[in-house]
């Protein structure tokens, strides 16, 4: 069995990668399971997902704890110890990761393939952030076993049914084959299977329901919770154009942008979650959009 473990954030189209990943496992004759993981944040928090591919039935369930793959779509998630995209790597796990830049400390502990997805799917897309059709491929290409046929199979049916536009879905056709083209399969050693092992079935005591429900012991604890490296591109103020008008700073959804003494606006990048709005509503384009790159060594 191959376990492929997907990283990413809220948005990015991860657990949609891990469906075509697992369809079109399925397309070529195997056994398949997909399913994602994560919280109740929203666009931009660290999520993951998983594929299970087997030419046996698969017993087992929940979530990969030791991954033969593990498809990193966005690299700042390696400086991110919350999602901790490394977790269960040995030397036999090959990662990739979404990256113009090999992350050299990586590639000295582990088998590593970097491809740059974000200039990739601008391409094809437009959009420098959705990685379902990109991130799959990827996978599907690694292991080597899936057909380029029932790949593209696989993305047409996953995308269909979220309702994609033709023109867009011949778009991640195109990124999906140029990908496919592009990586070369990898050689992966098999994992020892462990023995399943039945064991008695665990009733819970009653709880009071306060024993397993999310209690806010402090108020206005917000500002400790640092969603900076939730940023997948980051803005800039031009501040030799702003003419202060403090449009952004009303409209920025997370209240990140402050206002300076002297009148003018100031992002505060520790909080700035990177959704751009402030840049799509400044009235003169005053705020620029630089992508964010991971400061893995
Ligand atoms: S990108 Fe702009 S609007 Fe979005 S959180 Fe950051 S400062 Fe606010
Ligand atoms: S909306 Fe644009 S012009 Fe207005 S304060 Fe913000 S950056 Fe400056």
């Amino acid at each position: 069995m191959w376990r492929i473990r997907l990283h990413g954030r809220g948005g990015q189209g991860i657990k949609t990668a891990s469906q075509i990943l697992g369809s079109a496992g399925f397309y070529s004759g195997f056994q398949a399971q997909d399913f994602p993981l994560y919280g109740a944040e929203r666009r931009g928090a660290p999520v993951m997902a998983f594929t299970r591919i087997s030419e046996k039935v698969i017993l087992e369930r929940g979530p990969i704890i030791s991954p033969d793959i593990i498809l990193i779509g966005d690299e700042t998630l390696l400086n991110d110890s919350q999602s901790a995209p490394l977790c269960g790597a040995d030397p036999t796990t090959l990662i990739f990761v979404n990256s113009p830049h090999p992350p050299e400390k990586l590639a000295q502990k582990f088998s590593l393939v970097t491809a740059d997805l974000t200039d990739l799917c601008h391409k094809h897309l437009n959009k420098r952030t959705i990685y379902s059709s990109a991130l799959s491929a990827v996978g599907a290409r690694l292991l080597g076993t899936i057909e380029l046929a029932d790949l593209l199979q696989a993305v047409e049916d996953e995308l269909t049914q979220q309702g994609i536009v033709t023109q867009a879905l011949q778009g991640n056709l195109e990124l999906v084959r140029e990908i496919y083209t592009k990586i070369e399969p990898a050689i992966l050693t098999p994992k020892v299977e462990k023995t399943l092992i039945t064991k008695p079935m665990v009733l819970p005591d009653y709880r009071p329901v306060v024993d397993g429900a999310p209690i806010i012991l402090e108020p206005g604890n917000m500002a400790l919770r640092k969603t900076g490296n939730w940023r997948v591109e980051r803005p800039e103020i031009d501040y030799t154009h702003c003419n202060d008008c403090l449009i952004c700073y009303a409209r920025c959804p997370d209240g990140v942008i402050a206002v300076n003494p002297e009148g003018r606006p100031a992002i505060d990048y520790d909080h700035c979650k990177g959704c751009l709005i402030c840049a799509q509503e400044c009235p003169g384009h005053f705020i620029n959009t630089v992508r964010e790159t991971g400061l893995f060594p």
